[in-house]
């Protein structure tokens, strides 16, 4: 468990690596080590988004990754979360 939160420390642009850097033309990383922007790491689409982007990037597969979805950008959702925290 202690190892679940060293994925949510403070971080700047560029201490994590991209799923394929800039200057790689064969390696790939994968996991949750690895930057996707807008995206929330912990999660098992998070690895798998970044799985998809390495290959799909790699072999030249031209298909979707799919979107990141931000749930929380919405109000009620926020509203929700306040109200659930006081009952
Ligand atoms: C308690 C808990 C609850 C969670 N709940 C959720 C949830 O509800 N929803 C959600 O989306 N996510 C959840 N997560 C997060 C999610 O499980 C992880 O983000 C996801 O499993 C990471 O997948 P991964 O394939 O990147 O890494 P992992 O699943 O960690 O796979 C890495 C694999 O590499 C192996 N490995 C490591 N070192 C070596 C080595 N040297 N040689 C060979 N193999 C090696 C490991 O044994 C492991 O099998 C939870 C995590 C935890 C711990």
């Amino acid at each position: 468990m202690p190892y679940i939160t060293s994925m949510f420390m403070p971080r700047a642009k560029g201490d994590r690596p991209l799923p394929v850097p800039k200057i790689s033309k064969n390696l790939a990383l994968i996991s949750q080590f690895v930057e996707i922007p807008d995206d929330v790491v912990f999660t098992v689409e998070y690895s798998i988004r970044v799985a998809q982007m390495a290959v799909y990037e790699l072999l030249g597969i031209d298909r979707k990754i799919p979107p990141i979805l931000h749930h929380d950008d919405s109000l009620k959702v926020k509203f929700d979360a306040v109200v659930k925290a006081f009952l």
